[in-house]
């Protein structure tokens, strides 16, 4: 097996238990609300239960539709193509059951950061289909401050500018990068900053660098945004001297600028 395929092999795994978890979750909720219904159907008297048939139908309705949502996103994802009509629904039913998904894993033992990574990886999928053929113009790269070099006396956060690209952080290489592909680099010095940038600049397509908590608080907060999250590296441990897989922010620059084949990050 090549490397690119034994890549995409642990790429499709990676999506698969966030899909799975969102299925397991919808089940699971299926089961709660059927259950809850015989409880009161059982003992409630005539006013639950006329209360209980027009909830239950709200829910079969509610139902219905994250299972539709469902299905489309596994079609989408598997035959990696756009259903526009149903975005809308998708990005509902990830809204909805994300949550419900993250606490059953850890439930089932799975760590946080897995999960986390998965719905990015699901995520960078869902923004690969949106934007296929369709090149963008504005690609802004958005780092974390703590990809900065600790000791680094320039302020970058406010001028990217100042960065005199001396090597001991990958800034100067991304600052390249960003020139060279006509994409803008900002740096961000947290969540709230981050999503200002993105609302100041309002790019068609975004490389965000961060960690598995910032990605996905930030790609869920965006969702009105085309937001490809590239995990940071940590080997210095969280939020210090971070580093990034610089072919990973390639590819998704040029994937945003050519429209292109992506590698997903
Ligand atoms: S590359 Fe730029 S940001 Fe990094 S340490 Fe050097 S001057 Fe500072």
């Amino acid at each position: 097996m090549s490397l690119r395929q034994a890549s995409d092999a642990a790429n499709i795994a990676q999506k698969r238990l966030f899909v799975g978890l969102l299925g397991i979750s919808l089940m699971l909720l299926v089961f709660s609300a059927g259950l809850a219904w015989w409880v009161v159907l059982e003992t409630g008297n005539v006013l639950t239960r006329t209360i209980l048939a027009i909830v239950l139908t709200v829910m079969v309705v509610f139902f219905i539709l994250m299972g539709a949502g469902l299905f489309v996103m596994v079609w989408s994802i598997w035959n990696e193509k756009e259903i526009r009509r149903f975005q809308f629904v998708i990005y509902s039913v990830i809204s909805v059951l994300y949550p419900f998904s993250l606490s059953f894993g850890k439930l089932f033992g799975m760590r946080e950061d897995w999960i986390k990574n998965s719905f990015i990886q699901v995520s960078n999928h869902m923004v690969r289909t949106r934007l296929k053929g369709r090149p963008a113009e504005r690609v802004l790269i958005l780092a974390p401050h703590c990809i900065q070099w600790s000791e680094c006396p320039h302020k970058i956060t406010i001028e990217i500018e100042n960065c005199e690209e001396c090597g001991h952080c990958l800034i100067g290489e991304l600052k390249r990068m960003a020139s060279g592909a006509g994409a803008r680099l900002a740096v961000a010095t947290g969540g709230t900053a981050a999503r200002q940038i993105i609302k100041d600049y309002r790019p068609q397509g975004v490389v965000a660098i961060a960690c598995e908590r910032d990605l996905t608080s930030g790609i869920r907060d965006m969702k009105r945004f085309a937001v490809i999250g590239v995990l940071n590296e940590r080997p210095n441990g969280p939020c210090f001297n971070t580093r990034v897989d610089l072919r990973r922010v390639e590819e998704a620059i040029r994937y945003f600028k050519d429209a292109g084949e992506l590698v997903t990050p």
